[in-house]
This record gives structure tokens, sequence and C-alpha cells, in this order.
């Protein structure tokens, strides 16, 4: 094992098209990698003995950072990340959506001496911490001295390793918590120099509140914000996305240092009750209410539904048609049938307009990330990163390659 290291030790890849990272234009160089470091780019003649790898042809840049990965347990399974190296992937950011490893010090550690093809950070979650303090009787705002709990355990994942405190605030656990709470916590996180990365607490009819309170926690505990997957999910505010990003633009103006990342899908696959948030699901109105909100039963599409087969890859609009029934009608046979057999039915819906992801992505404070991971069921576990390299670029010209 030893002598193959030494001699893979230095690789220059010879002819490739650069793209550096920094935005430049593509040119031609050589690169060379000694043992697991780039030691020189240009155009030099590769030395006796090492390794060449012909580029001619291809684009080489320097590894994907997705900050918004969900592989905590996929990397134990699966440590080659194949569905991730193979999108180009090479550092992964865990510990998402308010969800971190606990311990940190003790997880980082098995992942050293069990290593993964990638390289990782993690963020100390909010609602870990909070489910730490409060255990079961979460449902409530938190007390002074367990607000105070948490910020602490936020201090000890910074020292055992954390980059950073992530949030959930649209999950149940972080549901309950208030922004003084945020305040406390994400003042905790800025004392060891992290950043706060928060999954807001509303992405439909509510995002311009929860995008507010996401930059008041920001300035409130001195701390940077990533916006994890910038969204704007439901009719109400489907086409506001340059009223959103204007308001992200001002708070960098007055001095907070803002970035965000947006996944590049524009459906969300989930059960077919999710879209019911009253959990009225055979309630007109609410049907009404909840088909309304993703722009019509043409917007739902049956995924998978065990209960009655013949109901998949058509939308709830097409079985109605077939049916002779109206669409919310549909949508209560769906549910009952589903009920009877204790399988509900999985569905695919939109969650934003074309118009909207690609004014996000215009902006250069927004980054690619795929909220995917290894074994994600969702495309964008292993697809984000080719699918914007191949439609938002090459097709339709949103963006320049490098
Ligand atoms: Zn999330």
């Amino acid at each position: 094992m030893h002598a193959l290291l030494i001699a893979l030790a230095s690789t220059v890849i010879v002819n490739a098209q650069v793209a550096d990272g920094t935005g430049a234009p593509l040119r031609t160089a050589n690169v060379r990698i000694t043992d697991d470091r780039i030691a020189a780019v240009g155009n030099f003649k590769p030395a006796r003995g090492e390794e060449v790898i012909d580029a001619k042809g291809l684009v080489l840049a320097p590894g994907f950072i997705d900050i918004h990965n969900h592989s905590e347990e996929g990397l134990g399974r699966d440590p080659l990340a194949t569905t991730q190296i193979a999108q180009g992937i090479t550092t992964l950011l865990l510990g998402a959506d308010g969800g971190s490893p606990w311990p940190i010090g003790s997880w980082l550690d098995e992942r050293r001496r069990t290593p993964a093809a990638v390289n990782l950070a993690v963020t100390v979650g909010h609602a870990t911490v909070r489910s730490q303090v409060m255990k079961e009787d979460f449902r409530r705002v938190a007390r002074p001295t367990e607000v105070a709990a948490m910020a602490k355990l936020v201090e000890q994942g910074m020292s055992e390793g954390a980059i950073g405190l992530s949030s959930g605030l649209e999950y149940d656990v972080a549901s309950y918590s208030s922004t003084d709470e945020m305040v406390a916590v994400a003042s905790a996180a800025a004392k060891h120099g992290g950043f706060y990365m928060t999954h807001v607490r509303d992405e439909a009819d509510r995002s311009f509140e929860a995008l507010q309170e996401a930059i008041a926690i920001g300035q409130r505990a001195r701390i940077p914000v990533q916006h994890s997957h910038i969204k704007l999910g439901t009719v109400s505010v489907w086409g506001k996305a340059a009223e959103y990003v204007g308001v992200i633009e001002e708070a960098r103006r007055n001095g907070l240092d803002m970035l965000a990342d947006c996944y590049p899908y524009d459906a969300w696959y989930s059960t077919i009750k999710v879209l019911v948030p009253d959990k009225q699901y055979e309630s007109p109105e609410s049907v009404k209410a909840a088909l309304a909100a993703v722009g019509g039963a043409g917007n739902v599409t049956i995924a998978s539904f065990p209960a009655n087969k013949r109901y998949e890859q058509q939308t709830i609009e097409q079985l109605a048609q077939s049916e002779h029934v109206d669409v919310i009608e549909m949508f209560v046979r769906i549910i009952r049938e589903g009920n009877a057999a204790n399988d509900d039915a999985l569905i695919i819906a939109k969650s934003m307009t074309d118009a909207d992801i690609e004014l996000f992505y215009k902006q250069p404070w927004v980054m690619v990330a795929s909220d995917g991971g290894i074994d994600s069921q969702h495309p964008r576990g292993a697809g984000t990163f080719p699918r914007v390299l191949g439609r938002f670029v090459r097709q339709k010209h949103w963006l320049t390659l490098p």
C-alpha cells in the first residue's frame, strides 16, 4: 500500500481547460498534484516518473463544496460516497437543518478512524442541543436556564470541531423556539468564530417574515448568516424572488455577512398528507386550499401508490378527468384508499417557479447545494451539480461555466 502511494505521489493533468474557481475565464493549463495538494498550475512539462492524465476536451475544476448535505449516516455505510463524488463534490458540510451528530467530538473521531472519500465539516444542530436540554418537553418556549444550557452545549460542539450552528425552524423541535433563544445560541457559536446556517421558519406564505427573522438573528448575535435552500414555495409568494433578493441585498449593505444556497429542482417529494397543513385531509375547504397553494391539482403527480398502482405517474387533475369527479373528490379518494391500505400515496409537487430559481442562481452570493446526500430518495441526492452544469449553464445559459 505504501509503495503504491509513493509511486502515485505526483500526478500531472495535462491539456485541461481550467476553471480555477475564481470565476476567471477558462484557460488551457497543466495541473500538478503532489500527495494530496495542488502543487502547480501552468504551462510546465511533466517530469519523468510522474503519472500523466490527458484531459484534452475536458474542463478541470476544484472539487465542489456541498454546503447542505445529509450524509451523516450514509458515510458510515458508504464511505466511498460514489453518488457524491460522481457529481464532482469533494467536500460535504453535514449537520444541516438543526440536526447534527452528537457529541461532535466523538463523531469526528469516528470519521477520522474510518475516513471517507470526501472531505467533511460539521455544524452543531440547534434542535440537537435543544433536545439534549428539554428532552420530550420541547413543545414550549424554553426557560432562561434552558437557553443558557443550550448555549453551553453549542460552545462545547464548537470547541470539539464544529464550524457553525445550524437550525431548522420549520421542524417540530425547533418550531417552538423564540427568536431570543436563537440569538442566544447563535451568539455562542459566534464567540468561537462560527456562522449561522438556517432552514428558515417558513418557505411558503410567510417566507418574508421568516427571512426577516434570520437577518435579525444574524445582526443581534453578530454572526454571519447562511440561508439554506432559499425558496419561495407557494403560489402567494411565487414570482417574488426579486423582492426577496432585495431584502437580503439591503441586509448585506447594512453590514450583515449573508449568503444563501439553492437546490436546482422545482419540485419536492413526500407523502400526499404533507400537502394539507391543518391535517383535515377530507375537508373540502382544506383540500381546496392545499391544492391551490401548489398551483392546482395539475402540479401534483402521484409518484408511488402501492394501494392503487393505476394512479401512478398521473396528476390529480388527470385522474379526476378520467374518473369523472372533481379534483377535491379525487384527492379525498386517494387519501381514503391510502388509509384503507395503511400506505399513503407518495407525490411530487411543485415548489418553485423557474423564474425564481433563475434569479436566485444569478446572485453571486447564492451557491449550489444539494440538500441530498448518500441514499437520498430525491434526484438531488445524485443529480444536483450535473443538473446545474447541464441545464442551467449549457442549455439555459443562466450562468457561465466559470
Ligand atoms: Zn432544510
